[in-house]
C-alpha cells in the first residue's frame, strides 16, 4: 500500500480508529455511502430543477404570497436564515424565506466528508438537538440536521428561488424573485458571503480544468493537482487531495504558510500539522509563490518567491483564495457599508442588527461575524426588533 494512503483506505478499520487530527477526519466506512449520496443529491436536485422549469411545478415550495403583506421576508436559508425563520415562527410573525439554492446551501457545498471545526453547541438551533457520531459533525450530519429542522418545524422556506431586486415602497419593500413578487414590511438579508469567489485574473483562469471551489478528491487520484491559496479552504483541499493519492502541490505565499496567528487567519493547526506530515512523506509539495502568471491546458506558469519562472504540469487547478458577498441589493436600497476585516460589510446596530435603512436587517457571514454561532444568535435580537417596528407602525396607523 502506498505510504500516503496507509490507514486511509475505504473500509480499512485501522483508519477508522486512527484519529489522525482533531476536527477534520474522513470516516472511511461512511465515506463510500456519503460519496454516493452526494452524487445522488446532485442528480435529484438537477432533475427537480429541470422538471420545474419544464412544467412550472412549484411542489416543495411554500405558495407564493404575492398579494398579502409579509411582516418579514428573509433572503437566504443558511444557519442565519433558518434561525430567523424559527424565531419568527415562534413569535407568530408572517414570514417567508427565499433561498436561491438548497436548504443550507453553503454547507451543501462544503467538501464531501468534511468534519467541521465547530462543536454541536455552536451549530444547533436548540440545545442538545445535534447529535453527531463523533465530537464534531461531518458536512452530511450538519446538513441533514438543518434540512430536518426546516421540515420538522414546517418552516416557510422556498428553495431554488433567487431574489433579484428590492424596491422601497410607502409601507415597506417590494421584492422580486425569479419566481414571484412579494411585499414585506421588513427585510432580513441572511445571504452569506459565498457569491463571488475571488479570481486571480490571469490568462487561462476560465479553462475547464480550473475550479474556484473544492468539492471532492476522488476524480483526482493519481492526477496532478495544484491548489493555489493560503487559508483553511486551500489547506483542507490540499490535505484531502494528498491524503487520497493525488499528486498535490500547494502554491502558497511563504507568509501564509509561516503564519501561526489564528487572529490573522492562519491555517488551523489541525490542518497544518497533517499537511506537514504529508510534506515529510513526500505526498505533498509546497511551492512558495511570487505570483501566478498563466494557466495553460496542461500546465501552470508560476513565478516563485525569488523571481524564478516555473512551469508545473497539472490536470486540475483549485484557486481557493476566498469569496466575497454580493452587497449590491443592499447598497441599491441605500444601506451604508464600511471596510471590515475581510472586505466591505454593512453598517448596522449591534443590538438590533438593523441597518441605517429602517426595516432592513442583516445577519450572518457577510456582517462582522464569520461563523455559524453568531449567525444563529443574531435573529434572537432581530425578531424582537421586527416586532417592535410592527407595534410602532400599528400605533401610527391607529
Ligand atoms: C468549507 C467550510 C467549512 C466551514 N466550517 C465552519 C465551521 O466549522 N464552523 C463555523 O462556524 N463556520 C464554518 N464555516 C463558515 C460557515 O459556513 C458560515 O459562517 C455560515 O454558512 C454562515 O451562515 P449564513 O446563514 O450567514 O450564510 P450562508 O450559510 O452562506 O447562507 C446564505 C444563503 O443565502 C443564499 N442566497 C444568497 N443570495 C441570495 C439571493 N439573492 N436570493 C436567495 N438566496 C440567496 C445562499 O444560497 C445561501 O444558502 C465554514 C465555511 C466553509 C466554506
Amino acid at each position: 500500500m502506498p505510504a500516503c494512503l496507509r490507514g486511509r483506505v475505504l473500509g480499512d478499520d485501522t483508519a477508522r480508529t486512527e484519529s489522525r487530527y482533531d476536527g477534520y477526519m474522513l470516516v472511511p466506512g461512511k465515506l463510500q455511502a456519503q460519496f454516493g449520496e452526494s452524487q445522488a443529491l446532485n442528480l435529484v436536485a438537477a432533475e427537480r430543477r429541470d422538471r420545474r422549469l419544464k412544467t412550472g411545478d412549484r411542489r416543495g415550495q411554500t405558495a407564493p404570497i404575492t398579494k398579502k403583506m409579509l411582516d418579514l421576508l428573509i433572503i437566504g436559508a443558511g444557519p442565519a436564515g433558518i434561525s430567523a425563520a424559527w424565531e419568527a415562527k415562534k413569535a407568530g410573525i408572517q414570514y417567508l424565506v427565499v433561498e436561491k439554492g438548497l436548504i443550507g446551501n453553503t454547507i451543501y457545498n462544503y467538501p464531501v466528508g468534511l468534519t467541521v471545526f465547530s462543536t454541536p453547541n455552536e451549530l444547533e438551533f436548540r440545545e442538545g438537538d445535534l447529535d453527531p457520531a463523533r465530537e464534531k459533525p461531518t458536512r452530511e450530519e450538519l446538513l441533514s440536521y438543518y434540512v430536518r429542522f426546516v421540515i420538522e418545524n414546517d418552516l416557510n422556506v422556498n428553495t431554488e428561488e433567487t431574489v433579484l431586486s428590492v424596491k422601497r415602497t410607502s409601507d415597506g419593500f417590494q421584492v422580486r424573485s425569479d419566481k414571484g413578487e412579494y411585499s414585506a414590511a421588513s427585510l432580513l438579508f441572511a445571504s452569506g458571503a459565498m457569491d463571488f469567489p475571488r479570481k486571480l485574473d490571469v490568462p487561462g483562469e476560465d479553462l475547464p480544468k480550473v475550479s474556484h471551489h473544492f468539492r471532492e478528491t476522488y476524480p483526482w487520484v493519481r492526477r496532478n493537482a495544484l491548489v493555489i491559496g493560503g487559508g483553511n479552504s486551500a489547506g483542507e483541499a490540499a490535505l484531502f487531495l494528498a491524503d487520497e493519492g493525488a499528486e498535490t502541490t500547494l502554491a502558497i505565499f511563504r507568509e501564509d504558510w509561516e503564519n501561526t496567528d489564528p487572529k490573522q487567519g492562519c491555517i488551523k493547526y489541525w490542518v497544518k500539522n497533517p499537511l506537514e506530515e504529508q510534506l515529510q512523506k513526500r505526498c505533498l509539495k509546497l511551492f512558495f509563490l511570487g505570483k501566478v502568471l498563466e494557466i495553460k491546458e496542461d500546465k501552470v506558469v508560476l513565478e516563485s518567491e525569488d523571481g524564478r519562472v516555473c512551469e508545473l504540469e497539472n490536470d486540475v487547478v483549485f484557486v481557493l483564495i476566498g469569496s466575497d458577498a454580493d452587497l449590491t441589493l443592499l447598497t441599491s436600497l441605500g444601506v451604508e457599508t464600511e471596510e471590515g476585516k475581510h472586505g466591505n460589510v454593512p453598517v448596522y446596530d449591534d443590538d438590533t442588527f438593523e441597518t441605517n435603512v429602517p426595516g432592513i436587517f442583516v445577519a450572518g457571514h457577510f456582517t462582522r461575524h464569520r461563523h455559524i454561532k453568531p449567525a444563529i444568535e443574531a435573529p434572537r435580537k432581530i425578531i424582537p426588533a421586527v416586532q417592535a417596528r410592527m407595534k410602532t407602525t400599528a400605533a401610527k396607523a391607529d
